[in-house]
């Protein structure tokens, strides 16, 4: 288990979002940045800029569960919270950049974050080079990115699989269709694996596309066992998207054939919902009632 819940924003997200932010111009950083996020990124920005001494602005949508908005302003950034979807927020986030001449970064389609992602999985073959696969929560896909890049670059033989839940995964779609598409968003257990992947992704569609080896989906039901898991086995406090590694493989849909990883990318879950799972109450997803039997 790579534990990135470990780290200071409670996500992996603070590793793009450091390497970003770090690589802006002086005069970029005085006029500050935005970004448009389902929580961890911008958790993860507003925490990286903090430390040095970038403004930050936050624009995320009404579904955001406000344990995430109130961290975000924890870290000092501004919160714009508009309308229903990442789309929506972002464009907020778009009038912001224009109006006030921020420079937006993004939480997964950009070189600096897929590089800042991409230390995993450095880190991951330089201290375990006998790993034979990894299971990688995806949603955007620059984690899965650059996971990928780095560690097949160490071992070309490693097997990446990348794990979503199976309504509105964007990038699993997106890859059936061989371009990038809109998926509707749903509520999800793994809410920080929801939203889309931009119909005009420029760099993680095509490395996912080129690297990724497997896909796997998996329903609110498994999930919610893979969070129980994490916590009765491991007393992890870990969130919906960060389970699904274990999800998979307790579902018997990862066969697991040699030394395996799995990413645990974040510990930013309502404590509600949680303290809910881990004592087998039923959650209710929308219209989806989730049960422990
Ligand atoms: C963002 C995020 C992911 C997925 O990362 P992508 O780069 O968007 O694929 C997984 N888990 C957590 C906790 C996240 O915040």
């Amino acid at each position: 288990m790579k534990l990135e819940t470990l780290q200071p924003s409670g996500a992996f997200k603070l590793r793009g979002a450091a390497n970003a932010v770090s690589q802006l111009s002086d005069d970029a950083k005085k006029r500050g940045v935005i970004c448009c996020s389902t929580g961890n990124h911008g958790t993860a920005l507003a925490y990286a800029a903090r430390q040095m001494g970038v403004p930050a602005t936050v624009c995320v949508s009404q579904l955001v569960p406000q344990v995430k908005v109130k961290a975000i302003e924890a870290q000092g950034a501004r919160v714009v919270q508009k309308g229903n979807s990442q789309d929506d927020a972002q464009l907020e986030a778009d009038r912001l950049v224009a109006k006030e001449g921020l420079t937006d970064i993004p939480p997964f389609d950009h070189f600096d974050v897929v590089t800042g992602q991409a230390t995993i999985g450095l880190e991951l073959m330089r201290d375990n080079p006998e790993l034979e696969c990894l299971l990688v929560p995806l949603s955007g896909g620059g984690l899965t990115a650059g996971i990928a890049i780095a560690a097949k670059a160490i071992k070309p033989s490693i097997r990446i699989v990348g794990i979503s839940m199976d309504r509105g995964a964007a990038m699993a779609e997106s890859l059936r269709a061989g371009k990038p598409v809109e998926v509707i968003e749903v509520p999800s257990l793994a809410d920080s694996l929801g939203g889309g992947i931009g119909l005009n992704n420029q760099h993680t569609f095509d490395v996912c596309q080129d690297m990724l080896d497997e896909v796997i989906l998996l329903t609110e039901a498994e999930i919610y066992r893979g969070m129980q898991a994490l916590f009765a086995h491991d007393r992890l406090i870990a969130e919906g998207a960060s389970a699904v590694g274990h999800a998979a493989v307790l579902a018997g849909k990862v066969m697991l054939t040699g030394p395996t990883a799995t990413i645990i990318t974040g510990r930013n879950v309502d404590m509600d919902q949680f303290t809910n799972v881990i004592t087998g109450q039923p959650i209710q997803l929308g219209e989806l009632l989730v049960t422990g039997a």
